[in-house]
């Protein structure tokens, strides 16, 4: 966005506006952090603000300051299609292709409300009319934090906006130890603690709401499925759906499973495959440089970043594994690069 647009913009926002914001599919701790982190900024300019959902979200997300406000498309289609139909103003959080927000694209592509993307993944496409977007950005939270910081509206952080963006940034840079973390992050994050975040408070709500299925889940998942192929430094997981709802899967439980994978002493790439709605879910993981978001995108219809991607599979899991493991060949020497 530059300094020209930086002026439209606000001056769209000077005055109250029929607001949308949208984020990306299964949202995500930043997803719904930066999409609650933003309508808590808009609601204080007096806008019309609302947040839309292709489908539900983790449980461990519902305590998120305006989470009740919330509207799933995939429970409340017509609601969330005439807000989109009916919005000035439609932002785009944390995803870049209309495709990543599925049969609410085609409202928000119709839509005659003027679209901005905030958003730090590889690759964006063009259908947004202003766009904040950095692919250095640790999160798409860290970008809202920049756009009230822009707008001059420093003073308008409040712990509301401060416990959304710090959630976002939180699970985005695992617990601020992915190399997306820089030395900016850290001074956001102590803004949004000066702001009112409750920082222990939130790493419990996110991390220490386990239930005993999603935990003997882990451990089924990791005594049983992880598959290790030392050649091709590569580990991964899948889990079918008989398997998930054997330990009573909730959605969210299988957040952070690869990380498992990647975590083992010498593995570079890390897999996760879980079928879910009918389709086999992919996430992929890499440490260095063999990037996963080109990997994705070739071969399982989906993106990311460098070295954490996902996309999705319409075989079923045996054969999805099968394609899987074939392809590695092609990549063993890639793999062997730091
Ligand atoms: P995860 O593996 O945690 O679902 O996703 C890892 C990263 O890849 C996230 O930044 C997520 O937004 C992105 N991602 C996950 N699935 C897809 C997909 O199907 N398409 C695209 N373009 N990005 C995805
Ligand atoms: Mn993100």
């Amino acid at each position: 966005m530059n300094a020209k647009q930086l002026k439209e913009v606000k001056s769209l926002l000077n005055k109250p506006k029929n607001i949308v914001i949208v984020t990306h599919w299964s949202p995500d701790g930043d997803a719904m952090g930066s999409s609650l982190g933003l309508y808590n900024y808009l609601i204080q300019l007096k806008h019309k603000v609302s947040v839309i959902t292709p489908n539900d979200y983790p449980a461990f997300l519902n305590w998120l300051p305006g989470n009740n406000k919330v509207i799933d498309f995939s429970k409340q289609p017509k609601p969330a299609q005439t807000l989109v139909a009916k919005a000035d103003i439609i932002f785009c959080l944390d995803f870049n292709s209309l495709k990543r927000i599925d049969k609410l694209g085609d409202e928000v592509g119709k839509s005659k409300g003027v679209k901005f993307m905030i958003d730090h993944h590889l690759q964006p496409e063009s259908f947004a009319k202003y766009m904040l977007h950095s692919i250095k950005a640790c999160s798409t939270c860290e970008l809202v934090f920049e756009l009230i910081q822009l707008m001059g509206h420093k003073k308008l952080l409040n712990k509301n906006i401060a416990n959304c963006l710090y959630t976002g940034i939180m699970t985005d840079t695992g617990s601020f130890r992915f190399p997306s973390t820089t030395a900016k992050t850290h001074k956001i994050i102590a803004a949004l603690i000066e702001a009112g975040a409750e920082n222990a408070e939130i790493h419990n709500r996110i991390y220490d709401g386990n239930t005993e299925g999603k935990i003997k889940l882990l451990g089924f998942s990791l005594s049983e499925k992880l598959k290790v192929l030392k050649e091709y430094k590569t580990a991964y997981f899948s889990l079918t759906a008989d398997e998930l709802e054997r330990y009573n899967y909730q959605k969210g439980d299988t957040e952070g499973v690869v990380n498992y994978a990647l975590s083992i002493d010498g593995i570079r790439f890390a897999a996760f495959f879980v079928e879910t709605d009918g389709i086999i879910k992919t996430s992929f993981r890499s440490q260095g440089s063999f990037d996963v978001n080109v990997f994705a995108r070739k071969h399982f219809s989906g993106g990311g970043h460098a070295n954490a991607a996902g996309g999705m599979s319409e075989l079923s899991m045996e054969k999805t594994l099968e394609k899987f493991e074939e392809l590695l060949p092609d990549y063993k020497t890639a793999l062997q690069r730091k």
